[in-house]
């Protein structure tokens, strides 16, 4: 009854409280969007002067952005030119020109547009013990540029079945290696890293994220999508969540994408627990879009977000909305 009345008067601070981005702007810090995919899975993009235009459109004012590490086949026998990895049957490959066409068409843009994003880089094969020279090097291209290594791709369903090769696991080798030289520059790793598979709702590969986060405690892992995707159901999810960010100090949370809609939003009962653990952990989230290339919905997209920052205190609201990503480009200085 008492959880109730709770859930009433905080849907009444809604209603009364209602507050999107471009409002909280007049009044509070800088907005940021946590995740931005310059290309999509054909390496297409709308390019940035669409997706300045978009941002300012959601009163969005930086963002963290990269390429997109894995790139979808069109094969002989697609009966359409697929877009999205889920569009057909065909392969999907690792792809790391993405960071070079990311850094040269971004050193291209004006300095008021470059000024506005955080690029982090992707492009390695996270099965290949290679993959931290390959970082390495693109540091050394380009000195005091990148600051951060991300989104790389872990365990991701479908997207992994269709991917040549073994499973890439978060403590993987390979993935340990790259996470050594994220504590060497002080960068953080943003991670997608699925907490379960996509047929059972226990979570089977919750071990090998943690491993990783033991093994390195100074490196800042940014989880993307607290490790749900598309048909991934972990019921105790928030339990787990809340567990996690009491047991490990370097663990952030991107709350982009499916995660959104399908966990938190869910339900108003799911917007006051997830709420509630916002409060007590207000520094550890993040919001993104997760749009890969094309800002067509760019607006929309993070507009999902008023409803839960309604829900929030000022000072929590703040950060979700950039405070936090601008305290992690603060720590984080540009690796060179
Ligand atoms: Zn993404």
């Amino acid at each position: 009854m008492r959880k109730r009345a709770i859930l009433v008067v905080m849907l009444l601070l809604v209603a009364v409280f209602q507050v999107d981005f471009s409002d909280a702007k007049k009044s509070s810090g800088e907005t940021c969007d946590s995740h931005v995919h310059l290309y999509d899975f054909t390496h297409a993009t709308d390019g940035f002067e669409k997706l300045i235009a978009a941002m300012d459109s959601a009163g969005i004012d930086k963002a963290i952005l990269f390429g997109m590490p894995i790139l979808k086949m069109w094969s002989e026998s697609d009966p359409i030119r697929p877009e999205y990895y889920m569009d057909t049957d065909a392969e999907a490959y690792y792809y790391s020109a993405t960071d070079l066409f990311l850094a040269r068409e971004l050193e291209r843009q004006p300095k008021r547009v470059r000024d506005r994003f955080f690029p982090f880089l992707c492009g390695i094969n996270p099965l290949d013990k290679n993959a931290a020279d390959q970082i390495e090097r693109l540091i050394q291209a380009y000195p005091g540029f990148w600051r951060g290594i991300g989104e790389v791709m872990s365990r991701h369903d479908d997207l992994t079945a269709f991917t040549y090769g073994e499973s890439p696991r978060a403590n993987h080798p390979a993935f340990l290696a790259v996470y050594a030289v994220a504590q060497r520059h002080g960068l953080p790793v943003l991670i997608h890293h699925n907490i379960g598979s996509a047929w059972r709702r226990d979570p089977i590969y919750l071990a090998e994220m943690e491993d990783a986060l033991q093994k390195f405690p100074d490196v800042t892992f940014i989880w993307a999508h607290v490790g749900i995707s598309r048909r991934v159901d972990v019921p105790t999810l928030p339990d787990i969540a809340e567990r996690l960010l009491g047991a490990y100090k370097n663990l952030m949370f991107d709350i982009s994408w499916v995660v959104f809609d399908d966990y938190i939003a869910k339900s108003e009962e799911s917007l006051a627990r997830w709420a509630a653990l916002f409060e007590k952990y207000p520094d550890r989230f993040l919001i993104g879009s997760d749009v890969v290339g094309h800002w067509g919905h760019y607006k929309e997209t993070m507009g999902r977000y008023d409803r839960l920052l309604a829900l929030l205190r000022p000072e929590t609201r703040e950060k979700l909305m950039g405070g936090n990503v601008l305290a992690l480009m603060r720590r984080a200085k540009a690796a060179r």
